[in-house]
């Protein structure tokens, strides 16, 4: 190894080691890898495996879940819709299968109602995660846990032909006809190559938020305690016994009532901007600063009342980020199509959750106009086909959108969505021997709603939540 500074490369910094070439153990052949096991990844790995192609998820964690299980989330935002005053679940398909087998463990709240306009649904971490791996297991996915994406070899310029991930066996190769980008943050579509943006164009993105859950509760005394803490944070402050980073604490109750959720934190680097999530010194800093965020806000909440006996149960095995590249697609998805409800001819699928901003200090929702509008927009295929690399989707949280649109489509009901797309898409392409972005979107959507997917279109809004 040899110890440089590249003299005149601005893309490396002033002292960089050279790694030497190497031959890599090939892990594995497969039609169809997708990197990253969030919503996003499981239901992509589903559907291209439902569809009899050979396929591989690859996940740098011991369990599935994504931000759901590894920032302790614990709750799906954006399954449901508020159509003109009527609450309907949107998203179905690939995820009323998760939702069951989870609900079959005990591990799924009833839906709850925010701000009186829309659902959010709560759920079991662990039942989350052991739901997750019989879903893929049933339909004959492969699965590599442990194993960190780290690289692409490529074949020319618009072609990905491996990709390389860190294993403890050390370093392997994956090669596929067609790779899903499920990374959340838009990884295998950088190495690529592929266009991607950042953030909201002034250096920041949405505020990372670690999560974390008390136990010992009294539900008695708690009761509806979310209405009050609002204004007790407002009086703690007032009275200069503490000092919160953001305003609207989300504090709601898990399934068995003595435990609560808690996303209460916000993680800013020193000059204010958000903690990137693609940096490694921000990430270290963001986990322990977001530790002691944690703390702070539980000392708070033992002076509410019911929460006096209260514990941190979990702290989540990561720093929970909800923004970083946005993959640059055919189409990006927008804060007015959010607001406008709009439709897309190929549209794969559905979002009803508002634009939620988690912006310095606060968090805004906007809401489409309700009960006026059918409270969701379609979500173009268009999102999920990367400029420029040609057998690469992507899907989740990182697919094309702008930041404000983003902030919508990000949460957990979307990225199932695209998932189930991107998947039963790859299998398509590979049925018809096309490019990914060229297959027939009549047949895709044909598909999808054979699997029992709303679309939007011409189908009728699903019944029952
Ligand atoms: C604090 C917080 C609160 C939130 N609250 C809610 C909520 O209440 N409801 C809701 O629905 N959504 C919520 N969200 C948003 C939601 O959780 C995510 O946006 C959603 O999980 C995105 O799904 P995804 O599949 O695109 O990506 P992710 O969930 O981020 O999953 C990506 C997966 O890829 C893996 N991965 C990443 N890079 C690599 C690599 N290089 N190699 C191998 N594996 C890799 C990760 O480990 C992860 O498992 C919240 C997010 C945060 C951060």
């Amino acid at each position: 190894m040899m110890l440089r500074s590249p003299a005149g490369n601005p893309n490396l910094p002033p002292k960089s080691i050279e790694e030497p070439a190497r031959q890599l153990p090939l892990y594995g052949e497969y039609e169809v890898a997708i990197l990253g096991g969030g919503p996003a990844g499981i239901a992509a790995a589903v559907a291209a495996a439902r569809a009899g192609r050979r396929t591989l998820l690859i996940e740098r964690y011991g369990f599935l879940g994504g931000m759901g299980t590894a920032a302790g989330v614990t709750n799906f935002c954006g399954l449901h819709a508020n159509v003109h005053g009527r609450m309907h679940r949107v998203v179905q398909g690939i995820a009323s299968d998760l939702l069951a087998r989870i609900d079959r463990l005990g591990g799924l709240n009833a839906p709850h109602l925010i701000f009186g306009k829309i659902l959010a649904q709560a759920y079991d971490t662990a039942a989350y995660k052991i739901a997750a791996d019989d879903l893929l297991l049933s339909h004959k996915v492969d699965i590599l846990f442990h194993g960190l994406g780290a690289g692409v070899v490529m074949h020319g310029a618009h072609r990905i032909a491996a990709l390389v991930v860190e294993t403890k066996a050390g370093r392997q190769a994956i090669t596929a006809d067609i790779f899903i980008d499920c990374s959340g943050d838009g990884d295998l579509a950088a190495w690529a190559g592929a266009r991607f943006e950042v953030g909201d164009g002034n250096g920041s993105m949405l505020y990372p938020s670690m999560m974390f859950r008390l136990n010992g509760i009294d539900p008695e005394k708690a009761g509806e305690a979310w209405r009050t803490i609002p204004a007790l944070m407002e009086a703690a402050e007032a009275a200069g016994t503490h000092h919160f980073p953001r305003k609207a604490a989300i504090v709601r109750p898990q399934r068995s009532a003595i435990e609560w959720r808690v996303n209460f934190t916000q993680l800013a680097r020193p000059d204010g901007t958000a903690i990137n999530g693609l940096e490694p010194d921000d990430l270290t800093r963001g986990e322990i600063e977001g530790r002691r965020q944690a703390v702070n806000a539980f000392n708070f909440l033992r002076t509410v009342p019911g929460f006096e006996n209260s514990y941190i149960v979990d702290l989540p095995p990561q720093l929970g980020i909800r923004e970083t590249r946005r993959v640059v697609g055919g189409y990006r998805l927008t804060g007015d199509d959010v607001l406008g409800c709009a439709s897309f001819d190929d549209s794969i699928g559905v979002n009803g959750w508002p634009m939620e901003q988690h912006v310095a200090g606060d968090v805004i929702f906007k809401f489409p106009p309700i009960p006026q509008s059918r409270g969701f927009n379609e979500l173009p295929y268009r999102m999920l086909t990367p400029e420029g690399i040609d057998n690469l989707l992507v899907a989740g949280r990182c697919a094309s959108m702008t930041h404000e649109g983003q902030s919508a489509a990000r949460v957990s009901g979307a990225c199932f969505a695209m998932g189930e797309a991107a998947g039963s898409a790859a299998a398509l392409a590979l049925g018809g021997n096309t490019l990914p972005r060229d297959v027939a979107i009549d047949r895709l959507q044909a598909q999808l709603k054979q699997h029992g997917a709303f679309i939007g279109r011409d189908q009728a809004v699903p019944e029952g939540l």
